[in-house]
């Protein structure tokens, strides 16, 4: 059997940039369709998320898959963990 490589999927996007999370927020805040939870209370969900055993990939949420850098600046979204939501 040939030998196959990474998934080029995953291999372009597991590993998101700084630089690219800032353009896919800006692209958010863009298209007008979400608002932006206050600085206070995205920085208290991101350190949650990053003392969470969810926490996966430098930035991923296993239950949502969502980028938590994103998630954590949108007003309105909440912790998807199914048993222990944390904010
Ligand atoms: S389960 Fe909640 S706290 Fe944990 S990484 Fe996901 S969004 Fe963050």
């Amino acid at each position: 059997m040939a030998k196959q490589g990474p998934c080029r999927d995953c291999s372009e996007t597991i590993e998101v940039t700084p630089e690219k999370l800032e353009g896919m927020l800006q692209m958010l805040i863009k298209s007008g369709n979400i608002e932006l939870a206050d600085e206070e209370t995205s920085n208290r969900r991101l350190s949650l998320c990053m003392s969470c055993e969810a926490y996966t990939h430098g930035g991923t949420c296993k239950y949502c898959g969502c980028l938590v850098q994103i998630r954590t600046k949108i007003k309105g979204r909440h912790c998807p963990s199914p048993l222990n939501p944390k904010w």
